[in-house]
């Protein structure tokens, strides 16, 4: 197993718009991070946890061409915010991606991306096949998943 850090930054990156510490205007590329994802590859299989608002970027600089599901651990923006990309990789394989997260997420999504769940969808749209996690090991393409809940301040989430 392969696990890529895609990103580790805060939920509003290194450096933060606007900011003048000196993280932010350091000039080390290691203050120059990304919202949080990772990338797993395992068996042939690619998956990604979270797609934040950078992970057109992140995908790009990985260049990554096959993804064969997401995993999302929270429902956050941060954490969220790029599923529109994920229509990148329904072109290539034609298919509609598996998304897994908890129950509270995917209604989430359903909500803030109302248009990839409507009923009547316009064309070039991310098409996500919807996976609900329970707190218990789940298989993706006979992978196992085991999610570990956490607490995010007050909101449960999967580690
Ligand atoms: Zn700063
Ligand atoms: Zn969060």
């Amino acid at each position: 197993m392969l696990v890529t850090l895609l990103g580790t930054g805060t939920s509003s990156g290194v450096p933060q718009i606007g900011c003048t510490c000196a993280v932010c205007r350091s000039v080390d590329f290691r203050d120059k991070r990304l919202r949080s994802s990772i990338h797993i590859e395992i068996d042939g299989r690619s998956f990604v946890v979270d797609t934040g608002p950078d992970f057109r970027q992140q995908v790009l600089r990985m260049d990554l061409l096959q993804l064969d599901a997401v995993l999302y651990t929270h429902e956050h923006k941060d954490h969220t915010a790029g599923l529109d990309e994920v229509r990148a990789f329904n072109f290539r394989s034609g298919r509609d991606m598996p998304i897994y997260g908890r129950p509270s997420v995917l209604t989430q999504l359903t909500q803030e991306f109302a248009y990839i769940f409507a009923e009547k969808k316009y064309p070039g749209i991310p098409r996500v096949q919807v996976n609900p996690v329970q707190n218990q090991p789940f298989d993706i393409q006979s992978i196992r998943v085991i999610p570990i809940e956490v607490m995010h301040h007050k909101l449960p989430v999967y580690g």
